[in-house]
Parts: C-alpha cells; structure tokens; sequence
C-alpha cells in the first residue's frame, strides 16, 4: 500500500504550494527537517562539510531549490552558489575530488517561461567555472522525466569545456538503461539513484523489484564502461553489488565511489570509508528545503510515523 498508493500522493504534496506553505508556517518540520539537512545557512553546510571530511568522507553540497518561477531567484541561486564555493575553496581536502556541489538546472532556470534552457546553460557555466577555480567538482542532479533530455543535452554541451561535469541517471525510468549506455562510453562522472520523483508507469518502473533489478542492470554497465560510476544508494543490495561488480571489472577503488545523503545510514557511511571504499556523503543546505525532505519522507513509512508524531506532539 505504502508504495502503490502513499508514496505517490506524498511525493505529489512536494509540488502542493499549500502544503508547503502550512507546514513552513507551523515550524513542526524543523525538527525532523534536521535529520536530513544540518541547517539553513552556508555556516551550517561549511560545519557539515568539515566533520565529513574529518570521518573520512568526500562531500558534495546542495543549496535547496528547485521549479525556480522568476530570473531573478535563479541569479540569487548562482549568487549562492559563488560564495559557497568561494568558502569552499578554502578548506583543505584530504584528496582531490573529496569536494563536490550538486545542483538542480530547474533552481538555474531551466523551466522559467522563456530562454529558460539558454538561462540555466549560462547560469550552470559560471557554476562550473567558479568550481573548476576553487578545485571543487560539480555534479547536476535528476529532477523529474520531463526535463531530463534538455538536462542531459546541457550537460554534453558543458562538458565540452568541463570534462569532470557529472550527471545523474535514475534507473526507474525506462530510458536510462541506453542512457547508461551512451554515458558509459562518453567516460563521465554519472550518479546512478533508483529516482525519487513520482512518474507514471508510461516512463517508469513502478514496483520496487522492477526497479532494483533495472538499477542492478545499469550498475553493470556503468561499471563495465570507461567513466567513473558513482553508486548512489542505501540499499545493502546495490551496495554489496557494486563492490562486486568491481571486482568483477577490475576496477581499482579510486575508479568509483559510493554515495548516500546526509542523516541516512551514517554508520554505514562510516563502515564502508573505514573499510577503504570511497565514500561522498550529499549535504544539502538552505531555506528550501521543503521538496527535498517531502522526497525523503516518501522513501521510507518509519519517516513518515515520525513526522506524524513530531505533528501530533505540537
Ligand atoms: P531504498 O530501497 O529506497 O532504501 C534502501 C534502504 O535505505 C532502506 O531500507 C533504508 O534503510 C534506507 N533509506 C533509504 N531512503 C531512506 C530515507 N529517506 N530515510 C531513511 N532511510 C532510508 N534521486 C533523484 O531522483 N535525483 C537525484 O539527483 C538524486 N540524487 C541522489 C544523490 C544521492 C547521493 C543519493 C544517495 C540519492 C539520490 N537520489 C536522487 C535519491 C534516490 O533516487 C532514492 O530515492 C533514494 O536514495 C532511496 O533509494 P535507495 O537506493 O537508497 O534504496
């Protein structure tokens, strides 16, 4: 039930403005909030990025937002984004690539009424050039199926100029199998999710098998090829595949890397870097934190127990 019908309706509530507006309003969410974001402020994402980095972990940093309705909130993103890695570039890293940034194309602009593609290339180009001067990587996040030929499109287009772009591919979509194929032959950084949005059958796999026996499919042809797999998941399934797989594909360990969010199975976070494997934790930060945690909750019922306590208790 939880997958059929709650996770679907939950997921839609991330797009309700309502919602959003009277769960903002009620504060009820900060406390929960925090198991999945350190805090709101760039102060908060540069304490989260140091304990990382002193557990051993590489980091790649969100500032929240995405569905960006007007240019001016997508400048300010870029703003953020500037200063961010302005801060970043100041922090010693135990390794180089132990320091990434995430961000949404639609938080750019990708979706604003006109010149919204050209807009968010632009705005994601000044991103990638401050990172490449500040020794940080960038990675640009999937979103929902609807934007992902456009986002993969600027993506190949940037990378012409910055070859160490990453991209995410989610292996719910029908699509991503070939997409797996390409990107495994083109030699990039690609972020394999199961996907958190909620699609329609017409473009994703639905039940849950469906869509880990997909993930294993793509993981292995991802790790078969010649980019660099970043194995983005929680799951011991993927997890202890990927560590065969790589095996299986004599892939030395700084070749690829597991990746999990902030605030989700940290120990195992910890077991694995402690283990040798290399690990990025995703630390996402800022006010707009709303679609994000409605994503997490829709991931797991204990989460959304949880958040129905936190309500009941105010
Ligand atoms: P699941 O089968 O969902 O979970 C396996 C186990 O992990 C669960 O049993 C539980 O123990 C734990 N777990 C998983 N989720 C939660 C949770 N929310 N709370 C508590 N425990 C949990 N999706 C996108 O669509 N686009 C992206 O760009 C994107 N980037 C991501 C980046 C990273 C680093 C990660 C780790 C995920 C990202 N995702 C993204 C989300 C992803 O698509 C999944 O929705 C999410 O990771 C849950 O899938 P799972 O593989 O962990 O497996």
């Amino acid at each position: 039930f939880f997958d059929t019908a709650l996770r679907p309706m939950i997921t839609a509530a991330a797009a309700s403005e309502r919602i959003k507006e009277t769960s903002q309003r009620l504060g009820v969410t900060k406390r929960v909030v925090e198991r999945f974001v350190p805090g709101e402020t760039q102060d908060d994402a540069l304490t989260a990025i140091r304990e990382s980095l002193d557990r051993g972990l590489s980091v790649t940093i969100d500032h929240l937002g995405e569905d960006t309705t007007d240019e001016s909130q997508a400048t300010a993103t870029v703003s953020a984004y500037l200063t961010l890695l302005q801060q970043m570039s100041h922090i010693a890293q135990p390794d180089p690539g132990a320091l990434e940034v995430s961000l949404k194309l639609t938080a750019l602009g990708q979706t604003l009424p006109r010149h919204g593609r050209k807009i968010a290339e632009e705005n994601a180009h000044i991103i990638c050039a401050a990172a490449r001067s500040a020794g940080v990587l960038v990675t640009v996040d999937a979103e929902d199926h609807r934007t992902v030929d456009e986002r993969l499109d600027i993506v190949r287009s940037l990378r012409r100029e910055f070859d160490d772009l990453g991209t995410v591919l989610q292996a719910y979509l029908r699509r991503t199998e070939d997409d797996c194929r390409d990107a495994a032959a083109s030699g990039a950084r690609i972020r394999l999710c199961k996907g958190a949005y909620a699609e329609p059958a017409t473009v994703a796999f639905t039940d849950r098998t469906q869509v880990d026996e997909a993930y294993l499919r793509c993981l292995r042809i991802l790790m078969k090829g010649n980019g660099y797999p970043m194995v983005a998941s929680h799951d011991p399934m993927m997890i202890g595949a990927a560590q065969e797989l790589a095996i299986e594909c004599d892939r030395p360990s700084g070749s690829w890397e597991h990746q999990m969010l902030y605030g989700i199975r940290t120990d195992e976070q910890l077991r694995l870097a402690a283990g040798g494997s290399h690990v990025r934790v995703y630390i996402p930060y800022g006010t707009e934190w709303y679609g994000y945690f409605v994503r997490r909750l829709a991931e797991k019922p204990a989460n959304l127990t949880f958040f129905l306590r936190a309500l009941a208790s105010r």
